[in-house]
């Protein structure tokens, strides 16, 4: 920390650097005990599947009150297999947000299959359920809900179109795992549910993992298949499959982390509580909107994400950043903008909100470990920008 001493900008009394993330304030005290079983792994000279993976996955599997979870390479490589699995191919199309991590809809592209986008709802940055039915074809095969920044989308009404249509749902749960619809877990919503290991999510990992959920027997079967170059005995392969292993290690460290899973969750929340009234206190309410909560919702707030209208959003963060504060915007380029998809030649003003959005947001610290100080540092600093409130509070 006191290497970032010389920021230059305007510091202000109580000013201090804080970290979009920090996980080594989550890994150090689990530390001792993951590098014991590290160590262990190291010994036993087994590094791909064994013991630890299908711990990790029966933990899983409990946390999303499902039968079968898979482990896999990567949340990317949940979602391409979940696909793989239903067959999706040429000439399909799957219905997805554009205002999506990347991996949602190249999965769909990899298959040859065409995503099709589906614009999301301001308040919750989900896909906005209302839309959805008008984008369905006699190509449809598949939705695929993405739980944005910890909240479910509304899994009633997709639910609903999914039967009407005979539509395969597969829930994009990498930043939601252990989020709640309904009292429902986030991945045992639809046929499939794919979570990511990334370290920047909820159930973070020292590298690379995913895993898919779900409740179907043959589907699981199928997936265990698919993931392992489709070789069923060894060196026999029914089918061509992927190379998408979980390892030893990671499985090790994660299953150290799920005990801790619901506090992570409850420290998040607290924190997103606290930014919430703070914010209004500093007389912020108008000029940062704070991110919607569906009521039916269990939120594990991968990221606390605020909307700076007005054009007003790249300045604020540039003024945080000066003042040693992290911020990111997920996600500057929704993905019906990227170069990579203009073949699919979407009519740029058919996705209004998520260009909005795409404009606006701004994803503020909100990890488990922020201490109170660095959170109203934050506060504070947004309050100097944005109005001289804060100035009157700190004098009463
Ligand atoms: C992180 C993420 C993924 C991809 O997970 P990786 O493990 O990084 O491959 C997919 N979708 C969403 C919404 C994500 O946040």
């Amino acid at each position: 920390m006191s290497g970032k001493s010389n920021i230059q900008g305007p510091q202000t009394a109580g000013s201090i650097p804080v970290p979009l993330l920090d996980v080594n304030r989550g890994n150090e005290p689990l530390l001792p005990e993951i590098m014991q079983k590290l160590e262990a792994i190291c010994r036993s000279g087994q590094f791909i599947g064994g013991p630890h993976c299908k711990e990790l996955e029966s933990l899983v599997a409990g946390l999303c009150d499902v039968p079968h979870a898979i482990g896999c390479a990567s949340g990317s490589d949940a979602l391409l297999l979940s696909l793989m699995a239903i067959d999706i191919g040429p000439g399909d199309e799957v219905i997805l947000p554009s205002f999506t991590f990347f991996a949602t809809a190249s999965a769909v592209t990899r298959l040859g299959a065409t995503p099709v986008f589906v614009d999301i709802d301001p308040a919750t940055y989900n896909m906005n359920v209302a839309l959805i039915e008008s984008l369905v074809t006699s190509r449809t095969r598949a939705i695929i809900p993405v739980h944005l920044f910890g909240q479910c989308c509304d899994m009633d009404a997709i639910g609903q179109i999914a039967e009407r249509h005979g539509l395969h749902v597969i829930e994009d749960a990498c930043q939601s795992l252990g989020a709640t619809f309904n009292g429902r877990k986030a991945g045992s919503l639809g046929s499939m549910g794919c979570i990511s290991f990334y370290p920047t999510k909820n159930l973070g990992g020292f590298g690379d993992g995913g895993m898919v959920v779900c409740r179907d027997t043959r589907l699981a079967e199928r997936i265990r298949l698919l993931a392992n170059h489709g070789m069923q005995p060894r060196y026999y392969h029914q089918e061509v499959g992927i190379n998408s292993r979980l390892d030893a290690m990671q499985a090790a460290v994660l299953a150290r982390k799920v005990p801790q899973l619901d506090n992570y969750a409850a420290a998040r929340a607290e924190n997103a509580r606290t930014y919430m009234q703070e914010l209004q206190m500093a007389g912020l309410g108008d000029a940062i909107v704070a991110p919607g909560v569906d009521r039916r919702c269990g939120h594990v707030w991968n990221q606390f994400t605020v909307r700076i209208p007005a054009g007003m959003r790249d300045k604020i963060r540039a003024g945080l950043t000066e003042r040693g504060i992290g911020s990111e915007i997920y996600y500057p380029v929704p993905l019906h903008r990227q170069k990579c998809f203009a073949g699919l030649c979407v009519d740029p003003k058919s996705l209004p909100e998520t260009d909005k959005a795409a404009a606006e947001v701004l994803s503020l610290p909100v990890f488990p470990e922020l201490s109170l100080r660095e959170l109203r540092a934050v506060v504070g600093a947004l309050a100097d920008m944005l109005g001289g409130i804060s100035d009157m509070r700190r004098a009463a």
